[in-house]
């Protein structure tokens, strides 16, 4: 059986806090409000995972608690891709695209998808970050936040 979910975070900036993308801190940039470390691209990612396997959603399954306050969104991923393999789930590919006007991805894009790959255990090739502006328009456009969309393909014997 093959299965596809989709997932879709926001967060803003909050240029108290470093920014982290897929477990990459990005230098020189605000970073994003939230209870984790604010990591669109992995919370997009899970998100993505969980509907595929239909295992709900990253807000029910960790919650805003003491225990994942600041906590790295990876340590997030690694859960998800765990619990998929729990259920019988195999990760086809994941896709993800980043929606904000910056900063400028390309310089931190393999970083992103090693660790992306490396919390879910499975080979980078079938991890894909991409990156897009909205030409100015929107809360992104407008710089006071970044949203991420991701889709996410998973096979069961
Ligand atoms: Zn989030």
């Amino acid at each position: 059986m093959m299965r596809i979910g989709q997932g879709y975070d926001v967060h803003q900036f909050d240029d108290t806090r470093p920014l982290v993308l897929a477990g990459v801190t990005i230098p020189d940039h605000a970073g994003l409000g939230g209870h984790s470390d604010a990591d669109v691209v992995s919370h997009a990612i899970a998100d993505a995972l969980l509907g595929a396997a239909g295992l709900g959603d990253i807000g029910a399954l960790f919650p805003a608690s003491d225990e994942w306050k600041n906590a790295s969104s990876l340590k997030i991923l690694l859960e998800v891709g765990r619990t998929l393999r729990s259920e019988g789930w195999e990760i086809s590919n994941v896709d993800s695209t980043v929606i904000a006007e910056s900063p400028k991805l390309a310089p931190f894009r393999d970083r992103m998808i090693d660790n992306i790959s490396e919390a879910l255990s499975v080979d980078r090739a079938r991890i894909s970050i991409k990156a897009t502006t909205t030409d100015g328009l929107g809360f992104t456009g407008r710089g006071q936040g970044m949203a991420a969309v991701a889709v996410a393909l998973v096979t069961s014997a």
